[in-house]
């Protein structure tokens, strides 16, 4: 066994196969770039999913690993620690938050939001106060709960019966959430920008109708940014580019860039109505994982990397514009900082996957959200060079894909 190498073919052996993994193995990064197991390498626009902000290997996030890794990895939550709490001070200064939990992954952040919310809704003595409001194609990970409120019925309608009470509504369709929500109503969850579901922005307008309704019929407002937080949009969080501020905040993904973890975030008024004992994780807020993400957000709330998520997106978007403008195969380019998609046109509906497959063959990783379209989701602080040699790659895959249709 010491000398098993692995390959492509055992991971259809070996593992329950929920997922199509690219051919290629990674065995190695440093920042934007990938190399597999024949020492190939690859331009990385996907970011582990918008999870490796800093590329990976960032120098500042492994000393922060390896300080920590020699100190103290677990403790679990008979005591607390000086990482978590370090961390949550961070959280805490510059967001509206006052209290955080920590977890492990954005489901679990979202699952505690939505339990939260059910308890704020019993304890508030209005009867049957437990409606959740969610909307289509939205994704707020894949517990029972969770994939429950997510928009998409393919993940959910196998695993039914489930959890009730849940109700989806259009994106940006202020009348019919103006129509929908009543007093009967505890939690409305949505993203900033629906990410898996098609990068779908968020309209200011609605937003702030979403927000006075629920301020209206006392709803806790969710705000799932867990692809949209940690600097992804230009911002620390996305709804700080505008002056909507939600009663809960998810963050997961680029919080640990590339460490496991995740946080619920909310004002001290709503984080009192759980008490000892109401909800917990074993490994939630562990000192190695809040260590690596306290460096991760020092890093990352700079105006140096905000800034510089701003001037890369330009980059990306001239870039695809331009190439474009050759192979005519989007029709639209949308959404904020280095969250992108690009929406194919008609005549090439459904095919995002095999650009994202031309890609790997060309030597650049992209993202599908969605059947109709390429993300791009790479690190914040991905250098320029990398980006137009990356772009040129794509632009090869674009032409095989233009050519062979
Ligand atoms: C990725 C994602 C989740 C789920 O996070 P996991 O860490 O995979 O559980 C939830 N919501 C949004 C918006 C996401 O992008």
């Amino acid at each position: 066994m010491n000398n098993y190498s692995p390959c492509r073919q055992d991971f259809d052996q070996f593992m329950v196969p929920i997922y199509a993994p690219a051919q290629p193995i990674p065995v190695r990064g440093q920042g934007s770039r990938l190399w597999d197991q024949n020492d190939r390498e690859y331009i990385d626009f996907v970011g582990g999913i918008a999870v490796n902000a800093l590329g990976h290997l960032h120098p500042i996030a492994v000393n922060a690993l390896l300080e920590q890794g020699q100190k103290l990895w677990h403790l679990a939550n008979g005591f607390t620690n000086e990482p978590a709490l370090k961390l949550a001070k961070k959280l805490i200064d510059h967001t509206f938050a006052e209290k955080v939990f920590f977890c492990n992954s954005g489901a679990e952040a979202n699952e505690a939001a939505l339990k939260l919310a059910r308890k704020v809704g019993l304890q508030s003595g209005h009867a049957n106060k437990n409606k959740i409001i969610a909307f289509k194609n939205a994704f707020h990970g894949r517990t029972l709960f969770t994939v429950s409120a997510g928009g998409q019925p393919k993940y959910s309608q196998d695993f039914a019966p489930l959890p009730e009470g849940i109700t989806h509504l259009p994106f940006n369709d202020l009348d019919a959430f103006k129509a929908a929500i009543t007093d009967e109503v505890c939690a409305v969850i949505l993203e900033p920008i629906q990410g898996e579901g098609g990068i779908i922005v968020a309209d200011h307008d609605f937003l702030k109708g979403v927000r006075e309704l629920c301020h209206q019929h006392k709803a806790v407002l969710i705000f799932d940014e867990i692809q949209t937080g940690m600097g992804r949009t230009g911002a620390l969080y996305a709804y700080q580019h505008t002056s909507i501020v939600p009663d809960v905040l998810t963050t997961a993904k680029a919080l640990g860039g590339g460490f496991p973890i995740g946080a619920m975030l909310t004002t001290t008024e709503l984080g009192q109505q759980f008490v000892v004992g109401d909800h917990g994780t074993t490994y939630g807020g562990n000192p190695l994982a809040c260590a690596v993400a306290g460096a991760v957000f020092d890093l990352i709330n700079s105006p140096e990397i905000l800034d510089g998520v701003t001037i890369r997106s330009q980059l990306f978007i001239d870039g695809i514009q331009k190439l474009n403008e050759q192979y005519s195969v989007f029709k639209e380019i949308r959404g904020k900082g280095l969250l992108l998609g690009c929406v194919l046109k008609e005549e090439y509906a459904n095919r995002a996957k095999e650009i994202v497959n031309l890609g790997v063959d060309e030597g650049v990783f992209s993202l599908i959200a969605g059947p109709n379209i390429v993300r791009f989701t790479p690190s914040l602080i991905i250098p320029e060079e990398d980006i137009y040699e990356g772009l040129t790659r794509f632009g090869c895959a674009l032409a095989c894909f233009v050519n062979q249709k």
